[in-house]
């Protein structure tokens, strides 16, 4: 069995060397050619000095140029660390300093990183444009290396950032490969990536989204379409013209495909999946989604720390009438370990609502730098407590309910802010809601509501407030709503509920 980058890129290399393993706008390299170049990359960083668990990192939009050196760079095992482009310079300088990167490659339409990262550093990397690092590579003459273990590190990739500072998670050929091995023991059409496939990287590549689409197109020897960034024409345009079949997206970009006015008329007919996850997604946008696309939907629940996806839920339980399991993240995949525990650490019963903890080959090696963050993420025994709040039913479909750190208490309820969300989502006037608990003398905290309007409508607290009793227990209804223009996002798409909570929390916190 394969197991690391070194090993796919040799296999697929031989087994398939004309076929088009990666495409970027008009960019398109084959198996063959993908393999030699990734060599390459190997070849220049060694000759360069660096070493086995050295770190390099990223700072550009998604790119053929990104993958061909985080391949590269992992089949030595050297570390590539992908940093969000949509983050300030004083973000990427503090996510530099934390993985002392050796080389800082800049992305595509990236040439002033050196002055932006200017001051801001606490070592002295190379800082390496495009034009260059794609003339490293086209002048380089490979030559033998030794290969990363399976267990070693090659990709350090960081958390959103959406309950603090983004942490380093530190994934190995195992961890990385480890979901195509998981979804492969299930044999089912929709985790069995056929061999006419084509796979769209649409999600950001410092996102396990993102850097993940690409992994799983190597793993299964396809085409990886990549988009520089997410917009819905890049999405549309891919799958009318280069066959691609599936793609994975956030909840907020699925809802920005619906709302784009070429979604209607837009030839899906090749499409077979489309995955979801890394945020609550509202019942009533899974609905629409449903009706609009042919395509089958498949929810994917899942952490950086745990290199992404560990449960999914399959298409036969998106049904748009029905919604009892649509509102479940799915079952554990083949070799995934899920608990719930109480507050007491002991495991709850059936139905129970406690953190969730996971145990599996998808864990993390660690923090990177934290040892104290990563021993209390994980345990000795190789559990990591994943911060979320759920249930598991009889059946092992697993309902994710929101952050611990998230949940309102009000009154001495647990209340979870996705569930009254999506209650709300469904309004005719709202576009986009965020609810979170603010502080009530009476009641510890209140249930609060923040609303985007659809353009041109306006948004009515008691007209809201009714429509919430109707679907949901007055204790979760929201006390007052106020009214905004946009929902702060990070760029995962996730909602900061942080900065929308900072406001009210103010002199109490
Ligand atoms: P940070 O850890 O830095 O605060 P983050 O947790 O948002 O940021 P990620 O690793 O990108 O960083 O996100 C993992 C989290 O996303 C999960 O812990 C969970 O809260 C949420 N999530 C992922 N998939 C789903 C899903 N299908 N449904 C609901 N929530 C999900
Ligand atoms: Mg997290």
């Amino acid at each position: 069995e394969l197991f690391t980058f070194d090993e796919f890129l040799t296999h697929w290399a031989g087994e398939r060397p004309d076929r088009l393993a990666m495409r970027e706008e008009d960019r398109v390299f084959t198996y063959a050619e993908l393999e030699d170049r990734t060599a390459k990359v190997a070849t220049a960083l060694l000759a360069a000095g660096l070493k086995k668990g050295d770190r390099i990192a990223w700072i550009g939009k998604n790119s053929d140029l990104y993958f061909t050196l985080f391949f590269g760079a992992a089949r030595a095992g050297i570390v590539m660390a992908p940093i969000g482009w949509r983050l300030s310079p004083t973000e990427w300088a503090y996510i530099v300093n934390d993985t002392q990167a050796k080389m800082v490659f800049a992305g595509p339409g990236f040439d002033t990183l050196a002055e932006q990262l200017a001051g801001k550093l606490d070592h002295v990397p190379a800082i390496v444009s495009a034009a260059e690092a794609r003339a490293m590579i086209d002048q380089t003459v490979r030559a033998p290396f030794e290969p990363s273990g399976t267990d070693e590190a090659v990709l350090q990739l960081y958390t959103s950032g959406t309950t603090g500072n983004p942490k380093g998670a530190v994934l190995s050929n195992r961890n990385l490969f480890a979901l195509r091995k998981h979804s492969n023991e299930l044999d089912l059409p929709y985790t069995k990536w056929e061999d006419d496939e084509a796979v769209l990287v649409a999600m950001p590549c410092a996102h396990i989204g993102g850097t993940g689409l690409g992994i799983m197109a190597l793993g299964a020897g396809l085409p990886g379409i990549v988009l520089a960034e997410f917009n819905p024409e890049g999405v549309f345009d891919a799958v009318e013209n280069h066959g691609v079949t599936r793609f994975f997206i956030v909840p907020a970009a699925l809802h920005m495909l619906l709302l784009h006015p070429r979604c209607a008329s837009v030839d899906f007919s090749r499409l077979k999946y489309i995955l979801y996850g890394a945020a609550p997604i509202p019942l009533e946008l899974l609905r629409q989604c449903i009706k609009m696309f042919g395509a089958q939907f498949i929810q994917a629940y899942g952490m950086t720390e745990t290199t992404g996806t560990i449960c999914m839920l399959p298409p036969e339980d998106h049904d748009p009438e029905g919604n009892a399991r649509m509102r479940s993240a799915g079952k554990p995949l083949p070799g995934v370990e899920i608990h719930i525990l109480g507050p007491d650490g002991a495991q709850v019963a059936t139905g129970e609502v406690g953190e969730i903890v996971t145990r599996s080959s998808n864990n993390m090696i660690g923090y990177w730098n934290l040892p104290d963050a990563t021993a209390k993420t994980m345990t000795a025994d190789g559990w990591i407590h994943t911060g979320d709040a759920g249930y598991l039913d009889a059946d092992g479909y697993l309902f994710i309910h929101d952050r611990m750190k998230d949940m309102i208490i009000s009154g001495g309820e647990n209340i979870y802010p996705a569930e009254v969300e999506s209650a709300i989502f469904g309004h005719p006037a709202v576009q986009e809601v965020a609810v979170f608990g603010i502080p009530d003398e009476k009641w510890g905290e209140t249930v609060k509501a923040v609303c985007v309007p659809k353009p041109g409508m306006s948004v009515d607290e008691a007209d809201i407030i009714a429509w919430a009793r109707e679907r949901i227990a007055p204790f979760k209804c929201p006390r007052s709503i106020d009214v905004i223009e946009a929902l702060p996002r990070n760029a995962s798409g996730k909602i900061l509920r942080k900065d929308l909570r900072a406001p009210y929390w103010a002199g109490y916190e």
